[in-house]
């Protein structure tokens, strides 16, 4: 019967097998199926194709096949065809060739144009026959249903399952499955303490940078879940990396959340190279199943919405605070406008400028406003904030000093704990490597050997985490003279001293700011002259100041003194060029840094209200006075 319908026409062209397997998962699993599925070529040449002309298409071998775009062996095979090449496709069972009925029916249609047959491990069809093609049409129809409902029902179990939080998935390091599946924490000391670390350190630092460059310089290392096919669900430890801690500060099972749909997967949205859908995170209101208080938790929900933000603030961007900066505008990041609300800019001036910073709220100009909403210079601000700042955390500051002594000690104190923890797993490691040696039957040889080399690195690992464990103590005491805690606790109680010493840089000064104040709001239209000051502290008061605004120029560029003084002098005996010409002999300059002229010494006389003397032209005006000034000599 198969045999009737397979002419030499066909024999004489190409047979193809199309192998193909889902997912790369299934390619290792199912090895039986992908057996059955090369056999397939023994079967093209049983039914009389010499095997120089059967050729195995898998290229998709471990690409799923919802579509075809990025199987490229589905596009090879339908181009092939189309050029009628192929007499023949083999696969193993003809649905399976796609999985999206759109590229099956494309495939029938072309195996027809071209008169080519299709093959699978029980028959042979011929599209171009009525009954043949109708019977590959159900086939696909069926097919697709079939993986319809099957989805369909994984699909719905799975949500059903997230809402009631029974959903299994891969645990975060940290949890392990208590024996009624309920999650528990890892009876791991060295892992607890390790995340407990992290959290911490976030708390204190606030910068995951800091976090990590914490981690790194006392030699400590992440604990890590493979998730590889290889070693799955097996713990190792890793040099902690910034997207391996943020990976931990953002993941809500911490809190003691069990949380399902954190991504959300849109088939709109697929990646180029892959072909497979991509994920957009959804933000914490949006989680669709969120079941807090799920199980134990090693931070509280406050303090991971807290982490949240933080994180999302530090990811220095317009609306956020973001991490202080250089420069000398101490409010940049902190600062909003109390006329529209909006975040105010620094405007920074460049360093030979010598003026300092302004606040800018420019937002509403960038966004078509007619102009800028308000502007003002850094310097009394600032100056202001300052003194609210030193004034409000001095008589705090024995506490300060207090908490700054527990935070060293406690710090040396979970240093030396994570030391030991570490210093014990690999005493334990080494022990076991160890038993495993004197175990083996020592003619083995090959396996003795592998055995004991292993046994000799952890050896070495232990000898090397005792000597950094030494080092480390021997640091502790260094760190822990009575003269260090004196100092310390001296430098604590005089923040104002810290505060002004020139070791301390405008960036450490941006830290302190922010330890205590939220933000500032900045309004200078209210009342003119003025600026008023709100200063949001961290503790939640607000206090009001007010601040006069400098008169344009009265704060940056000032004509020197010495020169303003001298003008008042002279000008009543002598004349406008003669006294520039006296201050540029004794070395005076500008406030632009210029030689004087005549005009600039009659600008101040007026600004001033000194009267020039004029024995000549007492009768002139006070304006033709000065318009005749070059001409005087
Ligand atoms: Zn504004």
């Amino acid at each position: 019967m198969a045999t009737a319908k397979i002419q030499s026409t066909h024999q004489e062209r190409i047979a193809f097998v199309y192998v193909r397997q889902s997912t790369p998962i299934q390619v290792i699993e199912n090895r039986e199926s992908t057996e059955r599925q090369y056999h397939l070529r023994e079967r093209a040449i049983e039914l009389g194709w010499p095997s120089s002309r059967v050729e195995v298409i898998d290229e998709d071998q471990g690409r799923t096949g919802s579509t075809a775009v990025h199987r490229t062996g589905f596009h090879r095979l339908a181009t092939e065809v189309s050029l009628g090449k192929v007499g023949i496709v083999f696969m193993l069972e003809a649905s399976r060739l796609a999985r999206n009925n759109s590229d099956w029916y494309r495939l029938i249609e072309i195996c027809g144009v071209s008169g080519t047959l299709i093959a699978d491990e029980s028959a042979v069809y011929n599209p171009r026959e009525p009954n043949d093609r109708l019977l590959l049409g159900v086939k696909g129809t069926i097919s697709e249903a079939e993986l319809f409902t099957l989805r369909t029902r994984l699909y719905e179990g799975r949500w059903n399952k997230a809402r009631k939080g029974l959903l299994r998935f891969p645990l975060a390091v940290g949890y392990v499955r208590g024996p009624d599946g309920a999650w528990i924490l890892d009876p791991d000391t060295q892992v607890r303490e390790r995340l407990a670390c992290v959290f911490d350190g976030y708390r204190r630092q606030g910068v995951v940078r800091a976090v990590v460059r914490g981690l790194k310089e006392q030699g400590l290392e992440l604990p890590i879940r493979v998730t590889a096919a290889e070693g799955y669900g097996s713990l190792v430890w890793k040099a902690p990396t910034l997207s391996a801690v943020i990976r931990i500060l953002h993941n809500p099972a911490y809190a003691g959340a069990y949380v399902y749909g954190r991504s959300e997967y849109s088939t709109e949205r697929r990646s180029p190279k892959t072909g497979k859908a991509s994920a957009h995170v959804r933000s914490l209101e949006q989680w669709p199943v969120k079941i807090t208080a799920h199980h134990p938790a090693y931070i509280g929900w406050e303090e991971y919405v807290k982490n949240q933000e933080r994180l999302r603030e530090n990811w220095s961007h317009d609306e956020n605070r973001g991490a202080p900066r250089e420069g000398r505008a101490l409010l940049q990041g902190i600062v909003y406008c109390g006329v529209c609300g909006r975040k105010m800019s620094v405007q920074d001036r460049a360093a030979r400028e010598n003026r300092s910073p302004s606040y800018l709220c420019g937002r509403g100009y960038h966004d078509g406003d007619e102009k800028i909403c308000q502007s003002m210079t850094s310097r009394p601000v600032d100056a202001a904030v300052v003194e609210a700042f030193l004034g409000a955390v001095s008589p705090l500051s024995l506490g300060v000093a207090t908490r700054v002594l527990d935070q060293v000690e406690q710090d040396l104190i979970t240093r030396r704990r994570q030391r030991e923890l570490q210093l014990e797993q690999a005493r334990y490691e080494a022990r076991w490597a160890e038993r495993q040696y004197n175990g083996v039957d020592p003619e083995n040889r090959l396996v003795a050997g592998e055995l004991e080399r292993r046994w000799n690195e952890k050896l070495e690992r232990v000898a090397e985490l005792e000597r950094a464990y030494a080092q480390a103590e021997r640091d502790a005491e260094w760190s822990l003279t009575q003269e260090e805690r004196t100092a310390i606790a001296e430098l604590s109680q005089d923040l104002p001293a810290i505060w002004s010493a020139e070791t301390t840089t405008d960036r450490e000064r941006k830290q302190l700011l922010r330890m205590a104040i939220e933000s500032v709001q900045l309004d200078g239209v209210r009342e003119a002259g003025q600026i008023e000051i709100q200063i949001h502290w961290r503790s939640g008061t607000v206090t009001e100041h007010r601040v006069k605004r400098p008169a344009p120029g009265e704060s940056s560029l000032k004509t020197p003194e010495e020169a303003v003084v001298r003008i008042h002098e002279m000008a009543r005996r002598s004349s406008y060029e003669e006294i520039a010409e006296h201050l540029n002999r004794a070395g005076l300059r500008s406030a632009f840094g210029r030689c004087f002229t005549s005009q600039h010494v009659g600008y101040i006389c007026r600004r001033d209200g000194v009267a020039k003397r004029k024995p000549r032209c007492a009768s002139k005006s006070e304006e033709s006075l000065d318009s005749s000034t070059s001409t005087e000599s």
